[in-house]
C-alpha cells in the first residue's frame, strides 16, 4: 500500500500499527492492545467508533436501496432529507441548498467551483482569485491542497495553483509583535488581508476560505475581534466568505458549528467527518440562498450544473448522516462538550509550566501542545532530537494515541467521551510529559 502521509514504508523496517476494531473512545491493534484514541480518528469519529445506531442505519439502507444517484433530476430520499436537515441545523444564517460530496477535499474542491460558476454567471470573469491562510488545511486533491497554507503539501506537486493567495496565519503566540495585544494582532491581519486585496484588485478575488479554528496546521483558534475584522473586510470588497467546518461542525467546539461560536456569517460552508461520525464517506458545501439561486437560474438556462459525483448523496451514507444529526441533537452532543471540555482544556494546560511546554491552545475537544525550549516561540528543539516523536510514543506505550506533527501534538477524541475517560486522557498525557521532560534533560547533558 502507498500509504497517505506516509513516511516510505516500504524502505524501511518500521512498521505500521493495524488498528482492528472500535469501541467507544477506544480502538483496539491487531494484537488486542487498548488505545485511547484521542484524535478521534482523523478528528472524525465524533460518536466513537460502536455506535449501534449508526451500523444499523447503514445496514437497512444497504437492505432497502444501496446506491442510487442524484444525477439528472433524480435522486433519493435520503439525500433529499439529510440535505433538509443540515439546512434546519445551520443557524448562524440562512442557507440556501446543500451540495454532496465524498470527503472534505472534494467539498473546497466544488467550493471553487461553485464560486467560479457563480461569478461567471454575474458576468464577473475576472474575479477568480481565492485568498486562504498559511498553516491552513483544506485537503489534498489540487485544488484543495493548494488552498491550504502547509509547504509539504505544495512542494514536489507544482503548487498551489496560481489562482490562491496565502495571508497570515492567525496564531498569535508565533506571530505576534513583542507588546501586541491580541486585538492588536487581529487588526494588523485584517490589515495585510485588505492590502493584499489591494494589491491584487478587488475585483479578481472571489472568495476567502478559513477554518473557525485550524486544525491540522496546529489547532490555532482566532485571536480576540480576527473574524469580526476579517469578515467587514471581505464584505467590503464583495470577497465571498468560506467557512471550513470539516473538523468544527456538529458539536466539536461547544456549540453545533464553529459559524456560531465566533458569530461567522458564511456565504459557503464544508463539512464531512462528523457529518457521518466517519462511519462512512461523505462530505457537502451549504450554498447561500443568494449563490444557490444564481446557480439555479444559470443552469436552467444552461442545462445542466455539469459538476457532481458518482456517490454525491449516496444514500447509505445519506442515511448514516441522518442518524448522526439526530444524535447530535437528541443527546445534545454540544452541550455534552461543553460540560466535558472545561476539566478536558483546565487538565493538559496545567502542564503549560513544564519547561518543555512552548504553548497549549485549543477549546472546546481540541486542543495543541507545541514543545519549545523554555516556553519560547522562538527556541525549537533540535529537530533531530524528535521530541514530539518521544511523547507520541510515551502516550501510546501508556495507551494513547495522539497526533503527532514534528513537535506539535494534537488531540480532539470523541465528542461522547465520558468524564472518567477525560481524566485518562489528562493522566496519560502527564505521565507522557514528564517522560519527555527526562527525555529531553539526557538530550541536552549530552
Ligand atoms: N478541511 C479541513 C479543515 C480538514 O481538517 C480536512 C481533513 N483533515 C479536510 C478539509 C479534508 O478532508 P478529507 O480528508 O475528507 O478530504
Amino acid at each position: 500500500m502507498l500509504a497517505p502521509f506516509t513516511a516510505g514504508w516500504q524502505s524501511t523496517d518500521v512498521h505500521p500499527l493495524v488498528i482492528d476494531r472500535s469501541e467507544g473512545s477506544y480502538v483496539y491493534d491487531i494484537e488486542g492492545k487498548k488505545y485511547l484514541d484521542s484524535l478521534a480518528g482523523l478528528w472524525c469519529t465524533a460518536l466513537g467508533g460502536s455506535e449501534p445506531r449508526l451500523v444499523k442505519a447503514a445496514t437497512d439502507q444497504l437492505h432497502k436501496l444501496p446506491f442510487y444517484h442524484s444525477f439528472w433530476n433524480r435522486t433519493t430520499k435520503p439525500s433529499l432529507d439529510l440535505a433538509k436537515e443540515m439546512l434546519s441545523m445551520f443557524t448562524a444564517r440562512e442557507m440556501g441548498k446543500v451540495f454532496f460530496t465524498n470527503s472534505g477535499s472534494e467539498a473546497n474542491d466544488s467550493q471553487v467551483k461553485l464560486v467560479w460558476y457563480y461569478n461567471n454567471a454575474l458576468g464577473r470573469p475576472d474575479k477568480k482569485k481565492f485568498i486562504a491562510r498559511s498553516k491552513s488545511y483544506h485537503g489534498s486533491t489540487l485544488i484543495s491542497a493548494s488552498l491550504s497554507g502547509l509547504p509539504p503539501l505544495h512542494q514536489k506537486f507544482d503548487l498551489p495553483a496560481p489562482f490562491v493567495l496565502h495571508t497570515d496565519c492567525p496564531h498569535y503566540w508565533r506571530f505576534h509583535l513583542p507588546g501586541e495585544t491580541e486585538e492588536e494582532f487581529a487588526t494588523r491581519l485584517a490589515n495585510n488581508l485588505e492590502n493584499l486585496i489591494l494589491k491584487e484588485g478587488p475585483e479578481t478575488i472571489a472568495a476567502f476560505i478559513a477554518e473557525p479554528v485550524m486544525g491540522a496546521g496546529g489547532v490555532i483558534p482566532p485571536p480576540k475581534t480576527y473574524f469580526e475584522k476579517v469578515q467587514a473586510i471581505v464584505k467590503k470588497y464583495d470577497i465571498l466568505f468560506i467557512a471550513d467546518e470539516v473538523i468544527t461542525a456538529f458539536g466539536r467546539l461547544g456549540t453545533m458549528f464553529g459559524c456560531d461560536m465566533y458569530n461567522i456569517k458564511p456565504d459557503l460552508v464544508s463539512v464531512a467527518k462528523a457529518l457521518s461520525s466517519a462511519y462512512v464517506p461523505i462530505g457537502a458545501t451549504l450554498v447561500s440562498p443568494e449563490i444557490s439561486d444564481v446557480i439555479h437560474s444559470q443552469s436552467n438556462k444552461l442545462g445542466s450544473f455539469a459538476h457532481g459525483f458518482t456517490y454525491s448523496g449516496h444514500p447509505v451514507a445519506c442515511a448514516v448522516a441522518i442518524e448522526a444529526l439526530k444524535i447530535y441533537q437528541e443527546r445534545n452532543i454540544p452541550g455534552h462538550v461543553k460540560q466535558i471540555s472545561p476539566r478536558f482544556q483546565e487538565g493538559v494546560k496545567a502542564f503549560a509550566g513544564s519547561p518543555i511546554v512552548g504553548e497549549i491552545r485549543g477549546v472546546g475537544l481540541i486542543l495543541a501542545t507545541e514543545f519549545a525550549d523554555n516556553r519560547s516561540p522562538n527556541n525549537p528543539f533540535p529537530a533531530e532530537w524528535g521530541v514530539g516523536t518521544i511523547f507520541g510514543a510515551e502516550c501510546q506505550k501508556r495507551g494513547m494515541l495522539v497526533r503527532v506533527a514534528g513537535d506539535n501534538i494534537m488531540m480532539s477524541p470523541p465528542l461522547i467521551m465520558t468524564p472518567d475517560e477525560v481524566e485518562e486522557l489528562v493522566s496519560i498525557y502527564g505521565a507522557a510529559i514528564k517522560a519527555t521532560e527526562e527525555r529531553v534533560a539526557e538530550l541536552k547533558s549530552k
